[in-house]
């Protein structure tokens, strides 16, 4: 019923954001002025997207005013993730959540595809060519019963086909539903991911970026990560939209 849901509500975006193209060819997705062609965003809302400026080199997380000399954050140093890298797009504030919201729970696909063009263009800024295939962060399937997408599914597709990168899909899936992370301490987060991705097919060798939408405290991306190296991937980095914390 959520499934069907979510359909209709996908479609019926599409459908309004057609008849918003015909009457407002060029109209920002955030306030609804005018915006420069081919940009989603006025100048004004392009401006007020959050930068992350001051981020931690390994995980992305904002760094205090006086940061280590190496620009690495006090929770890496102490214990290094199982990832090597984290290339986010923008930090998970105001006013992007609100389309990330949308997209996540509110069937705006149209959103997620102008997400995923500013978090593919972040990525071909800073890739090094180290990563040959793209892992989504995957949904329990009873969730994506309900919500009937997975949305960093939808994120990681456009980002790899325009690094020509295959998607791997099969043989990496959440094992239980893990109950939603918001509000759950450090420690309470890892214990609720942990061992919540089984990986039944080989990694060998395989460099790979793992797709979310926000990062917060890493624990899904860390979990997700480990499995990955368990099952012989050499690197790991992972590709976020947003960064929180
Ligand atoms: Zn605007
Ligand atoms: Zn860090």
């Amino acid at each position: 019923m959520n499934r069907l849901f979510n359909q209709i509500l996908a479609s019926s975006t599409y459908f309004r954001k057609s008849i918003q193209t015909l009457l407002f060819p060029d109209s920002c997705l955030l306030c609804g002025a005018r915006a420069p062609v081919a940009d989603p965003f006025c100048d004004g809302c392009r401006q007020a997207l959050p930068r992350l400026d001051a981020a931690c080199a390994r995980c992305a997380a904002a760094l205090p005013a006086s940061p280590s000399p190496e620009g690495v954050c006090g929770a890496c140093q102490q214990r290094a993730p199982a990832f090597d890298r984290v290339v986010a797009a923008y930090r998970y504030a105001p006013p992007l959540d609100r389309l990330i919201q949308g997209g996540k729970y509110n069937g705006r696909l149209d959103w997620l595809e102008v997400l995923a063009r500013e978090l593919a263009v972040r990525v071909e800024s800073a890739t090094d060519g180290r990563v040959d295939a793209v892992v989504p962060v995957p949904l329990h399937r009873i969730r994506l019963r309900e919500r009937g997408y997975n949305q960093s599914l939808e994120l990681a597709r456009p980002v790899a086909k325009r690094l020509r990168l295959p998607v791997i899909t099969s043989g990496v899936r959440r094992a239980r539903p893990t109950v939603p992370q918001t509000g759950l301490s450090r420690t309470l987060r890892e214990k609720n991911v942990r061992r919540a991705f089984e990986i039944t097919r080989g990694f060998d060798g395989r460099r790979i970026a793992i797709v979310d939408d926000v990062m917060t405290s890493g624990a899904t991306i860390e979990a997700l990560a480990r499995a990955l190296r368990r099952a012989g991937a050499t690197h790991v980095e992972a590709w976020v939209l947003a960064r929180a914390g």
